[in-house]
């Protein structure tokens, strides 16, 4: 018998739905037709009066319509206002999107401007993926233009096929060949490395091992992420500057940038978050403070989030740290989108500029965003757990 019973429902809501017209057919609604000029009724507290419009009898409500709230019982509850995003209300879902947002925003008010930089291609380099890759570093160098404005910058591009032309090659001359001949040999079907670097002379280069089978949407922040680092050193402070700051910020702005519109829903964005999450081994190094732990069981310890960034306070040019085994590509990419989201990408600048001339780094911190860092720490803390331990 049940066929039968889904045959009745179906039938009992379409019959519902038809005998609705009828009814309201019946009661006199604004430009509906009535039969006797001037008669009136009141329908639900509107008085109605049938009155001749054009050649015809209509009914005309007599007053304007007002809306009054419909009884809710035990429905559900009035939407809650949306509360904006500060230091004390980091929105799980929302913080993220707000601060793409004002990415976007700024990114909106600025106008293409002309590269500056200077390409070295490997002759085994994919087209297409030169063609992306000048693309992304074009969208890092209008959007930073206001901040950063190179005379010119070289930027190295190879791929796993290219180690003989690496060796021919020597421009630009600053960059040490052997090594990065070394890197490809010792994993070349692992070709999606990049980093930035300044010669003595003050030029600045980057470069990047371009995978000749392709690149996928996480790439997408490379370029920028690079770019982003030419800036710091031009920002004198990257030698002040803490690891999380250092890689968080180019990670953070990369992947805003580079990632963020081809990825409308920000799914590949937090898939990125947390494979970059794995490479978090404090053990692997000398200091053993969460030995055979990973990021999330760092995070979800007693003040857990406080320990992770105050580890990543290590200057990154001084020490013998790695960056990307204590967290900073993941938390401190967290902790930049929460200063952004909060308070805005030029606030942000403004902070990082402001490293050049104080002493640290902090103090620097608390005088643009009148906060110490420890008490940033604090309110960052259920934000990271939130999108790193959940
Ligand atoms: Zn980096």
């Amino acid at each position: 018998m049940p066929k039968v019973k889904i045959l009745f429902f179906i039938i009992l809501f379409g019959f519902s739905a038809s005998i609705a017209p009828a009814n309201s057919a019946v009661a006199p609604k604004t430009g509906s037709i009535c039969v006797k000029k001037g008669e009136s009724r009141v329908i639900k507290g509107v008085k109605f009066i049938c009155t001749k419009s054009g050649n015809q009898l209509k009914w005309k409500s007599s007053q304007p319509k007002t809306k009054t709230p419909k009884p809710n019982p035990g429905g559900k509850q009035p939407a809650q206002p949306i509360l904006p995003i500060t230091f004390d209300n980091l929105d799980q879902n929302r913080t993220s999107v707000e601060a793409k947002r004002k990415v976007n925003e700024l990114f909106l008010k600025t106008t293409s401007v002309e590269s500056t930089a200077i390409y070295y291609v490997g002759p085994n380099v994919r087209e297409d993926i030169l063609i992306e890759e000048k693309r992304l570093l074009q969208i890092g160098e209008r959007f930073f233009y206001q901040y950063f404005k190179p005379k010119k910058f070289h930027v190295l591009l190879f791929s796993e096929k290219d180690v003989d032309w690496l060796e021919a090659n020597q421009e630009p001359k600053f960059r040490n060949r052997s090594s990065l001949k070394q890197s490809i040999q010792d994993a070349p079907a692992w070709c999606n490395w990049a980093a930035a670097t300044r010669h003595d002379n003050g030029e600045l280069l980057f470069y990047m091992c371009l995978q000749t089978t392709g690149r996928g949407i996480a790439d997408k922040q490379t370029s920028i992420h690079e770019y982003f680092h030419l800036l710091q050193f031009e920002y004198n402070g990257l030698e002040k500057m803490p690891c999380w700051i250092l890689e968080g910020t180019a990670t953070f702005f990369g992947v805003a940038l580079g990632i963020g519109p081809a990825d409308p829903t920000g799914v590949s964005a937090d898939k990125f978050l947390r494979d970059l999450a794995y490479n978090y081994n404090p053990q692997s190094v000398k200091e053993i403070k969460y030995p055979n732990s990973t990021m999330r069981d760092a995070l979800l310890a007693e003040n857990g989030p406080i320990s992770v960034m105050k580890e990543l306070e290590f200057p990154t040019a001084s020490s013998t740290k790695n960056c990307a085994a204590w967290g900073a590509y993941t938390a401190g990419w967290l902790a930049t989108e929460v200063l952004v989201a909060v308070a805005g990408v030029e606030t942000f600048m403004d902070f990082l500029k402001l490293t050049e001339t104080e002493t640290t780094w902090k103090i620097a911190f608390e005088k643009t965003y009148n906060m110490s860092v420890d008490t940033f720490y604090q309110k960052l803390s259920p934000y990271l757990r939130s999108r790193l331990a959940n």
